[in-house]
């Protein structure tokens, strides 16, 4: 029953194991090791529910600590963050990670998809998630502290006359390690492997972490706790299929590769000969890969083409559903990309969408999250000014088409075979590489903890088929006595609350398992006069 490093890890060497890729289907059946070997016994791996006893029959030491928060980015750090706020220390909290920062896994997939430090991300001024009151804002930290005051005005104008204010990445992380030093971060976090969390007999839970080699004595150490958080991020990489096949056959990683896989090599071969490049996506991701290739042709005069493909290319405002009374409100959009400043409507983080959401169950929920979810991108007047002056000049083409095939010409280029809408008859086309932009989306079950808690511990599918939480947060169906398992993050999306995969739907999640936590009486809730004696706290970098 071994965990090899690849299991752990990721597929590619280029991809950390921040972003894990655990493919529990694949992996051959798992054998209990014999009891006091201080592994996972079959006992273990078969029941449900777990005993005192059998974790002792195994040979498992046991730690206790009342809440353990498994993954430790950014979703664990924002609820350690309002937790420690409401007054639980930090020996009562356990986070375990992979990750030595919390902002780790996030500043890898920002660098790769093209957000380097002093590029701006996407979220808006008072999306802080170091700061759960959201003021200062960044705009209004941005203008203190670098004397730039335009960025006030920009707050105030946006977005009519002005594209929305973002901050800068290094900005946020910048705060994230001030934040995760005041709280006591370090003194909470424990480095290793989560690899399942099972429901106690007596209630409360276990949760399996293995360490690093060498660290401990045995392989594995439980944690019992009463309450569990779950936030272990994007369950993995999903490519589009004729690429992953592409790869896989000729063992190519290097010209056809994901844009969350290091390939600045791509850019760097830009500027030693002409080169075409294929993108595929219409996101956020798309718009920055395309932007650096439009960069980095105007600032060194390169002779960079681009195609990118977009399976739905939309052309003009749309709306999922025209017939609908909502038919007045569409979604501007053209050349390919849908437009919005964020990746949903504003009106969910706190406005009459997140009111709605609350209420709406099964098909009437995932109908909603179709009409305004979906695959978008901010309309920025330097990417537009940049992709006009690239059709217009002829190095910029855009299409509609899914690829069918894909082969190695006589060139040694990559021949795409693309179907369009838009023209009878297979196109193909030719580039040195391709780029794929569209996303991370695996199935949950693809991440290991999250398959073993399908499959024991009770919880179900939402109807977006992600983990079934309720309107606290907590895990439909996982109560273990008094004890509750509560999840935030990518792995919920289709829930209640539709913007949990952003900084504010974190700290929105956040606050409501604080909230939860503190009727069950294990913090203590933040009110009025706790929040702000806590704000000058943070203004004056105390210790909650
Ligand atoms: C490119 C990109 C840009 C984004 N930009 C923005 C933005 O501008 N604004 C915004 O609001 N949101 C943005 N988001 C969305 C979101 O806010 C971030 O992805 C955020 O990092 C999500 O936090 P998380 O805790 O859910 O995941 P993460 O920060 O990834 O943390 C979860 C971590 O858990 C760890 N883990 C997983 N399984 C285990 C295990 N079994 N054992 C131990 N550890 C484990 C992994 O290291 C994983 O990275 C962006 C997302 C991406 C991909």
């Amino acid at each position: 029953m071994s965990e090899s490093p690849t299991e752990l890890g990721s597929i590619d060497p280029s991809i950390p194991a921040t972003i894990m890729r655990e493919r529990p289907a694949a992996a051959p059946a798992e054998g209990g090791a014999p009891p006091g070997s201080g592994d996972l016994t079959d006992e273990l791996l078969t029941s449900d529910q777990w005993t005192d006893a059998m974790l002792q029959a195994a040979g498992i030491p046991v730690a206790d600590v009342p809440l353990v928060s498994i993954g430790g980015g950014i979703g664990s750090f924002v609820t350690v963050d309002y937790l420690r706020i409401a007054g639980v220390p930090t020996s009562r909290i356990a986070v375990l990670s992979n990750l030595d920062f919390p902002w780790q896994t996030y500043e890898y997939l920002t660098r790769v998809s093209q957000i380097p430090r002093p590029e701006r991300i996407r979220s808006d001024s008072a999306s802080r998630p170091d700061n759960i009151w959201g003021f200062p804002s960044y705009a209004l930290t941005e203008a203190f502290a670098d004397g730039k005051w335009g960025e006030l005005w920009h707050v105030f104008v946006e977005p009519m006359w002005a594209d929305y204010y973002t901050p800068k990445a290094g900005r946020v992380f910048a705060g994230l390690e001030r934040e995760s030093k005041r709280i006591g971060w370090d003194q909470m976090l424990v480095k290793g492997q989560v690899r399942m969390v099972r429901k106690r007999y007596g209630g409360g839970y276990f949760v399996i972490l293995t360490p690093k080699a060498g660290v401990t004595p045995t392989k594995r150490v439980a944690y019992r706790a009463e309450y569990v958080h779950l936030a272990v991020g994007y369950p993995g990489l999903r490519y589009l299929k004729e690429l992953q096949d592409f790869r896989t056959e000729h063992k190519d990683y290097y010209h056809v590769v994901s844009a969350y896989e290091e390939h600045e090599h791509i850019y760097e071969a830009a500027r030693t000969k002409p080169i075409t490049v294929m993108l595929r996506g219409g996101g956020i991701v798309a718009s920055r890969v395309l932007q650096r290739l439009m960069d980095d042709r105007e600032n060194h005069g390169l002779q960079t083409h681009i195609v990118h493909v977009f399976r739905t290319f939309i052309d003009k405002a749309h709306s999922p559903n025209e017939q609908s009374l909502r038919a007045w409100n569409k979604r501007k959009g053209g050349h390919g990309f849908a437009y919005q400043g964020f990746n949903y409507p504003k009106s969910v983080w706190g406005g009459q969408l997140k009111s709605e959401m609350r209420r709406l169950e099964g098909e009437a929920r995932a109908t909603r999250y179709k009409e305004m979810g979906g695959t978008n991108t901010p309309w920025r007047r330097r990417w537009q000014a940049q992709m006009n002056q690239g059709r217009r000049e002829g190095w910029y083409q855009i299409m509609q088409g899914t690829v069918d095939d894909m082969r190695i010409g006589g060139d040694g280029k990559i021949v795409s075979v693309v179907k369009s809408k838009s023209q009878p008859g297979p196109i193909e086309i030719s580039a040195d590489y391709i780029i794929d932009c569209t996303g991370l989306e695996a199935d949950i079950a693809e991440h290991r903890v999250l398959k073993d808690l399908l499959d024991h511990s009770g919880v179900g599918r939402n109807p977006t088929g992600r983990l079934d939480v309720e309107r606290t947060f907590e895990l439909r169906g996982t109560a273990s006595g008094p004890g509750v398992i509560y999840a935030s993050g990518a792995t919920t999306l289709g829930g209640y609350f539709p913007g949990v995969d952003t900084f504010l739907g974190l700290q929105v999640a956040a606050q409501e398992i604080a909230d939860d936590l503190a009727r069950r009486g294990f913090c203590k809730k933040i009110g009025t006069f706790r929040s702000i004696s806590q704000w000058f706290k943070w203004a004056r970098n105390k210790q909650p």
